[in-house]
């Protein structure tokens, strides 16, 4: 059994949270506990509401080939600069688009670069205004836009009532709005990817979110397969699916289980223990850096952190990259990523439109890459301007 300790930051107690994984459990259910496992090892405590989780291999094998990319439409904290907007990332996960924090003037950001696509899901990190403003405007726009796919914001303890007292911003959509306040550790499922909320030290009740995927099936050796005697065709997706066709079980000619990829961002912290065990060997932890560490004491007294401490906190949870964000406007990000980069080397610090690729593990490692402008996206309108004058 492993046993993974975690600070608490409120009262300095060494937490343990234990998993449920030994090789017998794993034998028994096959990949699902390993699973479990693996993700509550990941967040560092028994994730109370999630349930045993079915590792079911995607229809086409999508998955195996699904796109994962964080977008960063503003990389500012508290207020906005020339070249940086507030607070707002957007997740683009296949055809899936999640957005955390919404700061004042988001909804311009992204009509300006990849432009205001239908979201699923807002997550907001805390109840600070730079990091909501821009919420209530964008729910009237989607209303004009006639928008019909239901939409959730979620939050930490607070939001529904906060964005309640903004009704009359927004009224009540037809397309059907859920505002949900959300607990510590209580996961939110869409479907192979799990977003779970985790407490860190800020002022007043505020998240970080850990994005999880769920493991992908090891790899299916179909001529080996064929050899024991299976018939290729809808028998080889039912042994993939874990049932014993002819005799042979899935265990023989299945690899080991792949883990599903890991995001985590922290929202405004200082730096704490929970954060390392959330992104234990993430692959990207995008983290906030609000100070140069000759600013140490403010960093303290605000419940920010510096660019060198959020970069211990990378090197403590041998994340795969780090990108750091929330800058004040009183530094570069040259200064930023230098004083970063000598504690912990892969690091980044995106400028508003930049975005990083996370590929699967095994197809390379997380890239920034840098906005190249919007060329691309201008060179398309113009076209379709063009194509709808000419026709009319
Ligand atoms: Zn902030
Ligand atoms: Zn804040």
């Amino acid at each position: 059994m492993l046993t993974i300790g975690r600070q608490d930051p409120g009262t300095g107690r060494r937490l343990q949270a234990r998993e449920r994984y030994c090789s017998s459990a794993v034998a028994a259910a096959g990949t699902r506990e390993l699973q479990n496992a693996h993700r509550e090892a990941a967040i560092g405590m028994s994730l109370r509401h999630s349930g045993h989780v079915h590792v079911d291999l995607p229809a086409g094998g999508t998955l195996a080939t699904m796109d994962l990319s964080l977008f960063f439409a503003g990389t500012a904290g508290s207020v906005p600069s020339a070249r940086r907007g507030l607070p707002a990332l957007l997740v683009r996960r296949g055809g899936e688009r999640i957005l955390i924090d919404c700061g004042e003037g988001t909804q311009r950001q992204l009509v300006r670069s990849v432009g205001l696509a239908d979201l699923t899901d807002v997550f907001l990190t805390h109840l600070h205004a730079d990091h909501w403003l821009g919420l209530p405007g964008m729910l009237k726009s989607f209303e004009l836009r006639d928008r019909e796919k239901p939409l959730t914001v979620h939050g930490p303890p607070g939001t529904s009532a906060l964005l309640e007292r903004m009704r009359p911003v927004y009224g009540r959509p037809r397309y059907g709005l859920t505002i949900r306040d959300l607990e510590p550790d209580e996961p939110v499922r869409r479907d192979d990817l799990q977003v779970v909320p985790f407490a860190v030290r800020h002022r007043g009740t505020a998240f970080g979110y850990a994005l999880l995927e769920d493991g992908r099936p090891g790899r299916f050796d179909a001529e080996l397969a064929e050899r024991l005697g299976v018939t290729p065709g809808p028998d080889f997706g039912r042994l993939q699916r874990g049932e014993t066709i002819a005799g042979v079980a899935p265990e023989q000619v299945m690899g080991r289980p792949r883990a599903g990829r890991r995001v985590v961002v922290t929202g405004d912290t200082a730096p704490t223990d929970a954060v390392v065990v959330a992104a234990h060997r993430a692959d990207l932890l995008v983290h906030e850096a609000t100070f140069l560490h000759e600013d140490v004491d403010r960093a303290a007294a605000t419940l920010h952190s510096t660019a060198r401490q959020a970069a211990q906190v990378a090197a403590d949870a041998e994340v795969r990259l780090l990108a750091l964000t929330h800058l004040s406007s009183r530094y570069s990000g040259g200064e930023i990523r230098d004083e970063a980069r000598a504690v912990f080397a892969d690091t980044e610090v995106p400028r508003d439109f930049d975005t990083i690729e996370i590929p699967l593990p095994e197809r390379g490692e997380p890239e920034l890459v840098r906005w190249d402008g919007g060329s691309h996206g201008r060179a398309r309108a113009a076209a379709a301007a063009a194509a709808l004058e000419s026709s009319s």
